[in-house]
């Protein structure tokens, strides 16, 4: 007898929220499941949608947990930055011989008004940035220990929730989600008389009033560069994304 369809959805970005409840709509008969890593205290999860939190334990964990919750196929909806777990979830469905695509947003793209500096990584972010330069690195908080090594900077840190641990170099802390209205982004920069941004080419609407207000402020903007995309089908929109999940059941 045919396996019942039962897609894992790896979440942790706004889109794949929007996923699971469009799935969870127009077809309530596949069984779903949202995952996320458990990075922020209160995600805001979509309603109706069974969800689980937490790591699976690298790439065994995650093929074991495929196969013992019978998992028929996996759409990696993460950020496109979370080249740790992208990578995983391609092994893990290898190796259990599931299914699985890649949902990834598109990039911002510059404009003519835009001071972008792109480069490959956080320690380039952190050099290209000049001496008592006052950034703001719009970075997570796994991702701020490079900045240590620059003790002429006097950083402004956004992080969703307060960190557990004392930041490991001087910094002024802003807790809470981005603004999506430029002025207040604008605001924001201003209040704290910040030099330059420092952020991700994440794409997408939630971050986007950040890298418009910098560009109203004419403030360089230091962009980390995107990792490779994945290997397997890539889907860049929800419309596709939602066409593959129901197909591939
Ligand atoms: P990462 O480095 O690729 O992942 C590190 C580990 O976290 C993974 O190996 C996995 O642990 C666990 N993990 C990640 N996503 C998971 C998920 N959806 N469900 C269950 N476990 C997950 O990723 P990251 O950059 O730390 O990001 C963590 C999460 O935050 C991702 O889900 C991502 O979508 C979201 N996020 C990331 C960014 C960013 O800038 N990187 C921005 C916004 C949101 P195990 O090995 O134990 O399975």
């Amino acid at each position: 007898m045919a396996q019942a369809p039962f897609t894992l959805l790896l979440g942790g970005t706004a889109e794949a929220s929007v996923l699971a409840r469009r799935l969870r709509t127009t077809r309530p008969d596949i069984q779903l499941l949202l995952s996320l890593a458990g990075r922020t205290k209160a995600p805001a999860l979509p309603e109706g949608v069974e969800t689980r939190i937490g790591g699976f334990g690298g790439v065994d964990g995650l093929v074991l947990f495929i196969r013992e919750r019978g998992v028929t196929r996996l759409l990696d909806a993460t950020h496109p930055y979370a080249v740790g777990m992208s990578r995983n979830a391609g092994e893990a469905t290898r190796l259990a011989g599931i299914p699985r695509a890649t949902f990834l947003r598109a990039p911002w793209e510059t404009v003519d008004r835009d001071r972008w500096q792109e480069v490959a990584c956080l320690r380039t972010a952190r050099d290209a940035l000049p001496s008592g330069a006052r950034p703001f690195l719009a970075l997570g908080s796994q991702h701020i220990a490079p900045f240590r090594h620059r003790p002429d900077l006097r950083p402004v840190l956004r992080q969703v929730d307060a960190p557990a641990e004392p930041l490991p170099f001087a910094a002024t802390l802003v807790t809470g989600k981005p603004s999506e209205d430029i002025a207040e982004e604008a605001a924001l920069f201003r209040e704290h008389g910040i030099t330059h941004l420092v952020c991700r080419n994440s794409g997408g609407a939630r971050g986007y009033a950040k890298i418009a207000a910098a560009r109203k402020m004419r403030m360089p903007v230091i962009l980390i560069r995107r990792p490779p995309e994945p290997d397997g089908p890539i889907l860049r929109d929800l419309d596709a994304a939602l066409s593959w999940l129901i197909s591939s059941s």
